[in-house]
């Protein structure tokens, strides 16, 4: 363990603390079968090993390194650089691939026929970085602050998962987590993540999975079915709606496709010819109002979908709240929200802030039940059952969440 944190509630006086192995973030960038990896640094790189940390290579100067991966190894210049995992440590305080700058170093490790990039990085500059993708630009600073508080709470979660599923890295850098690509100049993000250090959002003790989406469209999250086990999550069970979001302009949506566009989207769902559409309707849904199952009626066969179907279709399909009709020539669609209707939602959250909620008030709307943590860097103290590292793998097994994320 290489350094360690203490934890306390606020505004409880309750004070524990835990080590993980430095609160560093690993973050999956990229995973090569084989084929080229090229890392740069603009003052170079010291290469180590991650055990022992010891430099393996000779200084050259070199600034980029074009890695080719092999099933039986990383080659550099056609010889075998390492079999294994390295470190490359920039000198300077960032590295790039890909286009992107990024804080911390990388890990190349393989895992079983892969090899992966992983970038470690501070969990304040990762918290940061994700900030650029995952807030919304010129918003105030009130709403930064509670973007840098979900994110960093979403992923101490996802930092905790990994040590349950033995993951060798702790999150990705798409929007299958969090959408992370490195560097970036924004003030007031940078300010929001400053004013807001250490802070998480907690459930018994514990980081939350905070989910979020764009906009609710109003739906209550405690009557959708299915997704989440509200028994395990029920901080995600909020029981009343959100109506902060009710005049954003995301709020209502509405999409038509003419029949042969239509065909052509859900042909591929089908196990037969779609020739036309006799007749589309929605055949269940939840006591949320979320669509389940629709029914589509060709002049052949029957076709039936699931709202998730449906969703992945088109990124026009924008939530899982709508009524879809055929009207003339036309499948119409019309629905309210944006995303999956669970968590915080942003726009309504953006107009807390503008009717003067603070971000502890806000946080606490969209988690109920929840508390705002803190951690910080601190002496090394550990609890008497040995780390918090134990207590948490013991938390975890009981709260065995699916993100919709
Ligand atoms: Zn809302």
């Amino acid at each position: 363990m290489k350094s360690l944190f203490k934890i306390y509630v606020i505004p409880c006086l309750f004070v524990f603390s835990f080590s993980l192995s430095a609160m560093e973030v690993k973050v999956l960038l990229a995973s090569f079968k084989d084929g080229e990896c090229v890392l740069s640094a603009q003052k170079g790189f010291v290469l180590q090993d991650p055990v022992s940390r010891n430099g393996l290579q000779q200084e050259d100067g070199r600034k980029k390194f074009a890695l080719e991966c092999r099933q039986d190894g990383v080659y550099l210049d056609g010889k075998r650089l390492f079999k294994e995992k390295i470190i490359f440590k920039p000198y300077g305080d960032s590295c790039s691939y890909d286009g992107n700058k990024y804080w911390g170093y990388f890990l190349i490790k393989k895992v079983e026929d892969k090899y992966l990039l992983i970038n470690v990085v501070p969990l304040e500059e990762y918290v940061l970085s994700v900030l650029k993708t995952e807030s919304l630009p010129g918003w105030p600073l009130e709403i930064n602050k509670v973007f840098a508080i979900i994110t960093r709470t979403y992923c101490l979660h996802h930092i905790m998962l990994s040590y349950q599923k033995k993951l060798p890295y702790h999150i990705r850098n798409s929007n299958h987590h969090q959408t992370y690509q490195g560097i970036h100049n924004c003030s007031i993000s940078k300010q929001a993540v400053d004013e807001t250090k250490g802070l998480f959002v907690s459930y018994k003790g514990m980081p939350i999975l905070a989910m979020f989406d764009c906009c609710c469209g109003g739906i209550i999250p405690a009557d959708i079915e299915g997704s989440i086990d509200f028994k395990k999550a029920p901080y995600l069970g909020r029981t009343y709606a959100c109506t902060y979001c009710k005049n954003a302009q995301p709020f209502h949506w509405s999409v038509s496709y003419s029949i042969d566009d239509f065909i052509s989207l859900i042909q591929e769902e089908a196990s037969f010819i779609v020739r036309g559409i006799k007749n589309i309707e929605v055949i269940d849904e939840d006591n949320a109002g979320l669509v389940k199952k629709i029914l589509i009626t060709t002049p052949t066969e029957e076709l039936m979908l699931s709202a998730d179907q449906i969703y992945r279709l088109s990124s026009k399909i924008r939530s899982y709240a709508y009524t879809i009709a055929k009207k003339g020539k036309k499948i119409v669609f019309k629905g309210k929200g944006f995303g999956h209707h669970i968590g915080l939602c942003q726009w309504g959250a953006r107009e807390m802030v503008r009717r003067g909620f603070t971000y502890k008030q806000i946080l606490s709307f969209y988690y109920p039940g929840t508390d705002l943590m803190r951690f910080v860097d601190g002496t090394e103290r550990y609890n008497k059952k040995g780390g918090i590292c134990q207590d948490i793998k013991g938390i975890l097994s009981e709260v065995q969440l699916r993100s919709l994320a």
